[in-house]
């Protein structure tokens, strides 16, 4: 593996170059970290459970013809990737009022809100991750008109998926966020999902007690049990059957 050459490595996750050209490896880290890295910690087994809830996830997106980067998982921590050029920016769905978004509009977190909502971010240099308009993303080229309106439809065909699959486990999809880049095929872009949708990446709450959070709110608000959460989630979509299983499987990762 140390031969292999690094591409990035980001908080959660290391790219390395992939067998062929256009591809990339991507490889799930046990590493925590939130508040803007103020947070850090090792939560073992994440990476693995992660690993296995994106690729669940992507491969039953891909299904439904939602595009992404996903190819196939490879081990336990790592998956095949297309090599994108990412757009910059940070995609946010939101079902239900939860985390800065109460804080910004005054609402009471679990406000059902009256439909979803697409927000765009963008992170600076400085890492400062901002709410920016449509007006900014096509004045700055970040994205253009015909690539946002892609962004908004394949947004809210991820969030009506996720929401039922999730339903259907007694889970409720609070929010999450993605990111997108573009596959050039020919002299065409396309716009696809990328990076990995996970509990790091949505808020996922029991349906029957609100305040069971299964998704890294337990390490933003130092409730612990994070491990076991989200392999609660793994097993409840039926990824992995139980939590031995998954310690057993790390091992030999
Ligand atoms: N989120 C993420 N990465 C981030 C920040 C947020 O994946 O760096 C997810 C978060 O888990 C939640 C959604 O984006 O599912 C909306 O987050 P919000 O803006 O409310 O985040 P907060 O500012 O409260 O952390």
């Amino acid at each position: 593996m140390s031969r292999r050459k690094k591409i990035y490595e980001g908080a959660a996750k290391i790219l390395y170059e992939g067998p062929e050209p256009g591809t990339l490896i991507q490889h799930f880290k046990d590493d925590g970290i939130a508040l803007n890295t103020q947070k850090q910690e090792i939560i073992e087994g994440k990476g693995v459970i992660n690993n296995r809830i994106s690729e669940f996830v992507m491969t039953n997106l891909n299904a439904i013809g939602v595009p992404t980067h996903f190819i196939r998982r490879i081990n336990m921590r790592e998956q095949l990737i297309r090599e994108v050029e990412v757009i910059p920016l940070e995609i946010k769905c939101r079902n239900v009022a939860a985390g800065s978004f109460c804080e910004r509009l005054g609402l009471p977190e679990g406000q059902i809100l009256p439909r979803s909502i697409v927000e765009f971010y963008f992170k600076t240099e400085q890492g400062n991750v901002t709410l920016v308009s449509e007006e900014h993303v096509t004045a700055f080229n970040w994205a253009s008109t015909q690539e946002i309106d892609d962004i908004i439809a394949l947004t809210l065909r991820v969030n009506d998926f996720l929401y039922g699959m999730f339903s259907a486990v007694g889970i409720r999809l609070v929010d999450f966020r993605v990111e997108y880049g573009r596959l050039y095929e020919n002299d065409m872009a396309r716009t696809v999902l990328a990076d990995e949708i996970s509990p790091d990446s949505c808020r996922l709450w029991d349906v029957l007690d609100n305040n069971n959070r299964l998704d890294k709110d337990r390490f933003r608000q130092d409730r612990g049990m994070i491990g076991e959460a989200y392999t609660e989630v793994a097993r409840r979509l039926g990824i992995v059957k139980d939590h031995r299983l998954v310690a057993a499987q790390n091992e030999g990762a």
